[in-house]
């Protein structure tokens, strides 16, 4: 695999590292910033993991999970931990902007930056780049960087269960994103020792009632269905964040429910937020929401799973989106 001996050089000497993953961070990026830590701390080397914005309940029960700096909550705490790094690991993200500050901050330190991630278009920004889009996760990208340098048997069950986590995540419990490698690599994982049926549960069976309660409310007052254009959109007002005492992660998966209908190609999830709307984008078939969400709002992704914001009202958002949708709708009918 090109790079591992550049990784290995690197990490030949014990190391003061940072682990960094992006912004809402989900069970890809906790989970492999668990699992990397898991690989790399034998005692020879330091490993801090710091995360721009909290990461949701959801994935909250996996070892290591409360020992993970928030930037947000912890900001000078963080700062300190960036400028003693000596190394940096960047796992699943393309660019810097998407750690926001914590970016720029980590640019300030030029010191050797590692990054492994399986999105579209990475940026250059790292001294060593270990780039794979036909894999399901940076988790398991993470496993394969691990056995490619021969360090794989380092990590013990919490560790596997980390990737594992990251993996049945990011595939929505492998219905997409999925390749033969990918059960290959399960397989093994299971094998060693990650509980599938304890993460599986853990995943699927452990929200809030407040958050099957917003999920009624979504399907029932808050979804657009635009059949001709097969097309779908729930979105959420800043009073239902309010009533629902929506917090980080409680609307996690909600867009997915849109893909269920016969009748939509493409999936939409808008969230206003008090200074920034955000959306989800998600696709099946051949459209490419990542191309939507860079052309349209700024943002970037997969091809069938993608994000991005607007400022402006939440009007001209779903205004905004209707009009990108119009303007695809020749392809979107087509893709599926
Ligand atoms: P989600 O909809 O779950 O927030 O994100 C889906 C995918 O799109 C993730 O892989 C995420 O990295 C990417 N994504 C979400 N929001 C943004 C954004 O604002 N900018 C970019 N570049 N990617 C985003
Ligand atoms: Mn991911």
């Amino acid at each position: 695999m090109e790079g591992i001996q550049e990784l290995k050089n690197l990490l030949h000497q014990p190391r003061n590292i940072v682990i960094l993953s992006h912004r809402n961070p989900d069970g890809d990026a906790v989970g492999s910033s668990l699992g990397l830590k898991n690989l790399l701390s034998g005692g020879f080397h330091t490993c801090t993991i710091i995360l721009p914005s909290e990461f949701p309940d959801e994935v909250s029960w996996m070892r290591g999970a409360n020992e993970i700096i928030i930037y947000d909550k912890s900001t000078d705490i963080a700062a300190v931990k960036v400028k003693a790094a000596d190394v940096f690991f960047c796992l699943d993200f393309n660019a810097l902007d998407r750690i926001d500050r914590l970016g720029e901050l980590v640019e300030a330190q030029h010191k050797p930056i590692v990054t492994i991630d399986h999105h579209l278009y990475p940026q250059d920004f790292s001294e060593i780049l270990f780039s794979k889009t036909d894999v399901s996760s940076t988790c398991e990208l993470v496993y394969l960087v691990a056995k490619a340098a021969g360090w794989d048997r380092t990590l013990d069950k919490d560790g596997l269960e980390a990737l594992l986590t990251g993996i049945i995540t990011d595939t929505g419990s492998f219905m997409y994103n999925v390749h033969p490698s990918t059960f290959d690599n399960v397989s093994e994982l299971t094998h060693r020792g990650a509980d599938i049926h304890y993460i599986q549960d853990r995943l699927n069976n452990h929200i809030k009632e407040k958050q099957l309660r917003l999920l009624g409310h979504c399907l029932s007052n808050r979804m657009k269905i635009w059949p001709e254009k097969k097309s779908g959109l729930i979105y959420l007002t800043k009073t239902d964040y309010q009533d629902f005492n929506i917090i980080r992660g409680d609307t996690e998966g909600i867009v997915n429910y849109l893909l269920k209908l016969h009748d939509v190609h493409v999936a939409c999830f808008i969230s206003e937020q008090p200074s920034i709307n955000k959306i989800s984008l998600r696709s099946k078939g051949n459209f490419s929401v990542e191309k939507m969400a860079k052309t349209y709002f700024k943002g970037g992704g997969h091809k069938n799973a993608a994000g991005g914001s607007a400022y402006g009202s939440l009007s001209n958002m779903i205004t905004l989106l209707e009009k990108a949708i119009d303007e695809n709708k020749n392809e979107i009918i087509n893709s599926y």
